[in-house]
């Protein structure tokens, strides 16, 4: 899923590199767990490994594909079509409601469309499973800034899902959460992952 050799980034002008990892393999299906205080360089390598920032060293390889190979239209396309991102915070598109925000994957990616069956007026089926699924279809016409965080988290993480693809990178997605919600938040996420064989890598300080 991930083959990472010889990397090195520098924000550009830096002298010392932020980030250094000679090897780094991730197999399809693994759900890792990556921790590291806070300026280690983890949102760096999850940018590297989504293809939105490029190594100043080294490859970076998801599904066998060399990210910096790609031009930038189809590296966005291949980022649509195979990788769901959870971000820590302002997740959410303000102006759609919740179900129009879950089912964004199915307007940017074909692939992903056709995997989660089209979407109507109430949404795919698996746009509402997923919904059912992350405790968030009750809120699927909600405009998504009357929501809570934790609930934020959880539309986020479905509309991550949706489509089913490949890999799930989630950057410290809990930590606005407190730490019951926190529980629970990793639970639904990690078994709605495994039930569609999505390789997750989750990163936290904590
Ligand atoms: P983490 O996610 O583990 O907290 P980051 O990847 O955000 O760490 O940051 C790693 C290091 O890179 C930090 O020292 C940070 O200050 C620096 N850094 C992050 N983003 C930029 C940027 N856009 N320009 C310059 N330096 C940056
Ligand atoms: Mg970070």
């Amino acid at each position: 899923m991930i083959r990472i050799r010889d990397l090195e980034f520098r924000y550009g002008g830096q002298e010392r590199p932020v980030l250094q990892l000679n090897e780094l393999s991730i197999a399809k299906g693994e759900r890792v767990f990556l921790r590291g205080p806070s300026g280690s360089g983890k949102t760096t390598l999850l940018g590297l490994i989504s293809g939105v920032l490029r190594p100043t060293r080294g490859t970076v390889q998801i599904l066998g594909q060399d990210l910096s190979a790609l031009r930038p239209s189809a590296r966005d396309r291949f980022r649509g079509d195979h990788l769901g991102y959870i971000f820590q915070v302002f997740n959410l598109i303000p102006y759609l409601s919740v179900g129009e925000n879950i089912e964004l994957p199915l307007r940017l990616s074909s692939l992903r469309a056709s995997r989660a069956g089209k979407a109507g007026q109430e949404g795919s089926a698996s746009a509402r499973r997923l919904a059912a699924a992350l405790g968030v279809e009750e809120l699927w016409g909600r405009e998504v800034s009357r929501l809570s965080v934790g609930q934020q988290q959880r539309v986020a993480a479905a509309r991550a899902l949706l489509g089913a693809p490949e890999l799930l990178v989630a950057d410290e997605p809990t930590s606005a959460l407190d730490s019951d919600h926190r529980e629970r938040f990793i639970e639904l996420l990690f078994s709605e992952a495994k039930k569609q064989g999505t390789t997750v890598l989750f990163v936290s300080h904590d």
